[in-house]
């Protein structure tokens, strides 16, 4: 069974990561390492590894492989940086950042997952990344500015509390758009005061409900 994982979490980095140009090694080797198939629901371990999003429970999704790697690329971190993710979930790309180096602060605003994922957290021994029942809309202020924040739930604008925890320099990433089955992964960039807004590519992520948010 263990083997088996190994080898489905090698053909995924493989074929779905570096095969569609994912070449940020650590990127690569927190996905290697990771045992994403603990992420997700028991009777769904199987299909831990293929090439799409799966339910977490409470109409709520773990992200496609492709999409964690993707984005963890475009954050373009460096080990050391503070970073905010809103919607743990899982706590999938959460883990994800913190075996890139980083120091993760992570908010979810459904108790059940909340609290599943951080039972899940301690059992995995990641102690080091802070979670946060709340309204991610609203950020983490306490524990701002932040080097890089990225949101993994779609919002129909961006939440000005969180371009205003963001470092200078800073970025942000958040998918973003009116139309809830379809958004645009947005990048901004807070550089010597200017605040600049960039759009990568089409996404589908889960509702950001929320003050700013649906
Ligand atoms: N990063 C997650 C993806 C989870 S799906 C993972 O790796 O598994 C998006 C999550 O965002 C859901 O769990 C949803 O409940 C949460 N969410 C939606 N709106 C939110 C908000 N305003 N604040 C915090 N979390 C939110």
């Amino acid at each position: 069974m263990i083997v088996d994982m190994r080898r489905n979490r090698e053909r995924m980095i493989r074929e779905q990561l570096e095969a569609r140009g994912i070449t940020d090694p650590r990127v690569l080797s927190a996905m290697r390492k990771i045992p994403r198939h603990l992420y997700v629901q028991e009777a769904l371990r199987l299909q831990a590894y293929e090439d799409h999003p799966l339910p977490i429970g409470y109409g709520q999704t773990i992200s496609q492989p492709y999409i964690v790697a993707y984005m963890s690329e475009q954050l373009e971190t460096a080990p050391g940086m503070s970073v905010l993710e809103i919607g743990t979930g899982s706590g999938y790309q959460a883990t994800v950042l913190a075996e890139m180096g980083l120091d993760v602060y992570s908010v979810e605003r459904l108790r059940e997952l909340h609290f599943a994922t951080q039972k899940l957290l301690r059992e995995l021994k990641y102690y080091h990344i802070r979670l946060k029942l709340d309204d991610g809309t609203m950020g983490w202020p306490e524990m701002g500015p932040f080097d890089r924040i990225i949101v993994t739930a779609g919002g129909p604008t961006i939440p000005e509390p969180l371009v205003h925890q963001l470092a200078d320099p800073g970025m942000l990433l958040i998918p973003v758009g009116k139309n809830k089955r379809m958004q645009q992964l947005v990048r901004i960039r807070k550089q010597d005061g200017d605040v600049t807004l960039e759009r990568l590519c089409g996404v589908q992520f889960v509702d950001l409900v929320g003050t700013h948010g649906w």
